[in-house]
């Protein structure tokens, strides 16, 4: 069978009888790994991975496998498979520890002082893969979690080495609890299978997919199994007429080539049996052969050969040569019909064939052929990994390519749960805002905090994969125009944007509607009053859409009151006429009545600083509406014109909320003086929301203060408990 034509057996226990016919567990030696290590890592290198074994053997010491054997066995044969790998020596150290900080307390630190940084850091990764494995095992959507097992893990040598972990693990699943092995054969097909697959590995691939199947249902296993074995004895004789017929062939026209027959695997003869409905015999009456050559001229040429021996199947032949899969797999796929049976062939070379069974892992030992030296290539790798991006210009499904490839090995997307165990899939720096919207634009639109963890933290921080993620949601909240500042996804971005266009839009027709009612009054007219074909008019004349985009246009800033109240009350006349601010009857208008919660497009200026109780004038900002500031702000324009575009205000009567309002204190320092005045605004009922000491020297000081009061009556009243204390000289407000 192809999946065992490596050899992974060499470090399964063998089992030996011993005297009185007792059977005793022969186990691997580390000695017996570090021969086979001889023929491809130096000295120095073997040293290394002894290392590791022995510290891992004294870390596990006294720890024992289901099976009775000590637990050592099992990071040593994990060791064994990626040394059938031909990986590097970090990997194989990695594989040795790789239960040390999961199973035994040692911290990751001491790893990194005994082995190194990269070694570390490979075991961490892996032990965060078995504890994310833990605690999702409730979770079905195995397509994800196949994704973020890859997103989490920074170097692909841990996935290497938590796949030879789980692959040993189902060879040695048989001691294990029903449950257990139910559990872990389940998620074995669900995500290890599909991952090795992903990543090219199809020995691995497939004998995990045996594995699990045998696990999960070990009487239909035995079923085919048997099947197959009695089906292999009537087969023989054809199967050995047609590759002599093969044979014959490619040396009559002077080709080389081994030919191999092919067998089908439980797992996938169980699939096609239950997915696609066809009978066992269907599917075992086909006679499957692979053909490997030297060179990939060859391949074509083979083809040429064996399409002129039986006629091949229209519809079936694929060249994967030329048009490569998405995990790099190579090689051509024809169907003839001959001998009366169909017959499925694969042709490759050497190399492709190679890469076929170990995939990435083919990749990562690379043995220079003019020196003999092995070395691991990491541009090699690279190269490889490359050579897949750009192969998406020619993948017949350019889709698929990306999604197998690109976001498998660069994991530029992030996967993070919902606190029900729901695996959210967001593009890398998205934060708790951006997963409140994937979940849905209501969750988005109410969230005023969320717990990552469990802990409260910030809605812009970055999410990681692995995460659980807990929006916080409040009635009546609304998106916060400073979100777009941090959102990545375009869900976020275009949901915010649009709530808060409809908010303004809104509220700019409210404020527009105030202001022009209040210019109406001022010539003595009512806005009902105004006839729909005199609106339309100055509709016309302005050439805007509607009338509601003009009043609108009034709130926004872009439209003065003034103006169009007196194109609505003076007639066709007046319209073409200039304007004449300085006739505004501005003092007869009254003033408009703010309250300060009137939302975006009414702001307080920040200069000023304007509290309830202060006189105030409104500025309109083209394009952002009001910004109201104090009427003695030095930021006001002096002239007659400027000052006739300010529109008056008055404070609402029953104003309850705070304001912020900076305060100046002289003083002279003495020990605890900063702790009296905070105390002191306090008491007044002010709250504090900064406080600096700007300026001092040896006996005087100055402090800054930023406190919230509800208007002025209050900030009297902190200013006096201020001032009362012994030490402050002097307090004053602030207006820049
Ligand atoms: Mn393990």
């Amino acid at each position: 069978m192809e999946a065992r034509m490596h050899a992974f057996g060499l470090f399964c226990p063998r089992y030996t009888e011993k005297d009185g016919g007792a059977v005793v567990a022969a186990e691997a030696t580390v000695e017996e790994l570090a021969r086979e290590l001889s023929s491809y890592l130096d000295t120095n290198r073997i040293n290394q991975v002894r290392r590791a074994y022995y510290y891992a053997e004294q870390a596990h010491e006294g720890q024992m496998r289901k099976s009775g054997d000590r637990y050592i066995t099992h990071p040593l044969a994990v060791a064994g498979i990626l040394a059938d790998l031909r990986l590097d020596h970090q990997s194989l150290m990695a594989a040795m520890l790789h239960d040390v900080i999961e199973d035994t307390g040692i911290p990751k630190d001491a790893l990194a002082e005994q082995f190194g940084d990269d070694v570390a850091e490979l075991v961490d990764g892996v032990s965060k893969l078995t504890q994310i494995e833990f605690r999702s095992r409730a979770e079905a959507q195995a397509e994800n979690f196949q994704k973020m097992t890859l997103a989490m893990a920074k170097d692909i040598r841990v996935i290497l080495v938590k796949l030879a972990d789980r692959l040993h693990n189902m060879r040695t699943l048989g001691p294990m609890p029903y449950e257990k092995r139910l559990r872990i054969a389940t998620e074995t097909l669900d995500i290890y299978a599909p991952i090795a697959n992903r990543l090219g590995m199809h020995s691995i691939c497939t004998e995990l997919e045996d594995l699990g199947f045998s696990s999960l249902y070990p009487m239909r296993a035995k079923y085919i199994s048997k099947a197959v074995e009695k089906l292999r004895g009537s087969h023989r004789e054809i199967i050995e007429d047609i590759r002599g017929k093969l044979q014959e062939k490619l040396e009559e026209r002077g080709l080389p080539g081994r030919i191999l027959g092919r067998e089908k695997h439980l797992n996938s003869i169980y699939n096609k049996m239950k997915f696609k409905q066809k009978s066992f015999h269907e599917i075992m009456d086909v006679y499957a052969f692979r053909i490997i050559t030297d060179t990939e001229d060859n391949c074509y040429r083979i083809l040429g050969a064996v399409h002129s021996l039986y006629k091949p199947l229209p519809g079936r032949f694929k060249d994967y040569i030329a048009m490569p899969k998405a995990n790099g797999y190579q090689s051509i796929h024809t169907t003839l019909f001959g001998m009366h049976v169909n017959i499925e062939i694969q042709i490759r070379t050497e190399e492709m064939e190679h890469i076929a069974n170990n995939g990435i892992a083919a990749h990562w030992m690379y043995k220079n052929e003019a020196s003999g030296v092995t070395t691991i290539n990491q541009s090699r790798v690279d190269r490889w990994v490359k050579g897949l991006m750009e192969m998406r210009e020619r993948a017949d499904d350019s889709m698929e390519f990306i999604e197998h490839v690109k976001v498998d090995l660069f994991p530029d997307e992030i996967y993070v749960f919902t606190p029900k165990g729901r695996i959210m899939e967001l593009p890398s720096g998205a934060t708790p805002v951006d997963f409140a919207y994937a979940i849905h634009t209501d969750i988005g639109n109410a969230s005023v905090a969320c717990r990552i963890n469990r802990n409260l933290a910030s809605l812009s921080q970055p999410l990681q994969s692995g995460q659980t993620v807990e929006i916080i949601t409040a009635p009546g909240a609304r998106p916060n125009p400073a979100w777009l500042s941090f959102v990545v996804t375009g869900k976020a971005r275009s949901s915010i944007r649009h709530v808060l266009k409809t908010r303004k839009r809104a509220e700019s027709m409210e404020l527009g509607r105030t202001l022009l009612k209040r210019s109406l009054k001022g010539f003595g007219a009512k806005l009902s009053d105004i006839s729909d074909a005199q609106k339309q008019a100055v509709v016309n004349h302005n050439q805007v859409n509607s009338f509601d985009d003009m009043i609108s246009d009034i709130g926004l800033g872009n439209r003065m009151a003034y103006l169009v109240a007196r194109q609505l009350v003076s007639g066709n006349e007046v319209l073409d006429a200039p304007a004449n601010l300085e006739n505004a009857p501005d003092s007869k208008q009254g003033a408009v009545t703010i309250r300060g919660t009137e939302g975006l497009l009414v702001r307080f200026a920040n200069c000023c600083k304007p509290i309830p109780g202060d006189p105030v004038v409104g500025v309109m900002d083209s394009g952002n509406g009001m910004v109201i500031h104090s009427d003695t702000c030095s930021r006001l324009p002096e002239d007659d014109e400027g000052r006739a575009r300010l529109t008056h205000l008055k404070w609402a009567k029953d104003i309850t909320d705070e304001f912020s309002v900076e305060l100046r204190v002289e003083l002279e320092r003495q020990r605890g003086v900063i702790a009296e005045v905070a105390n002191a605004v306090a008491m007044a009922d002010g709250n504090i929301e900064r406080i600096s000491v700007e300026d001092q020297n040896a006996r005087f000081g100055i402090v800054s203060l930023v406190v919230h009061v509800n208007g002025r009556k209050h900030l009297a009243r902190v200013m006096r408990r201020v001032r009362n204390i012994r030490a402050v000289t002097h307090i004053g407000r602030v207006r820049h």
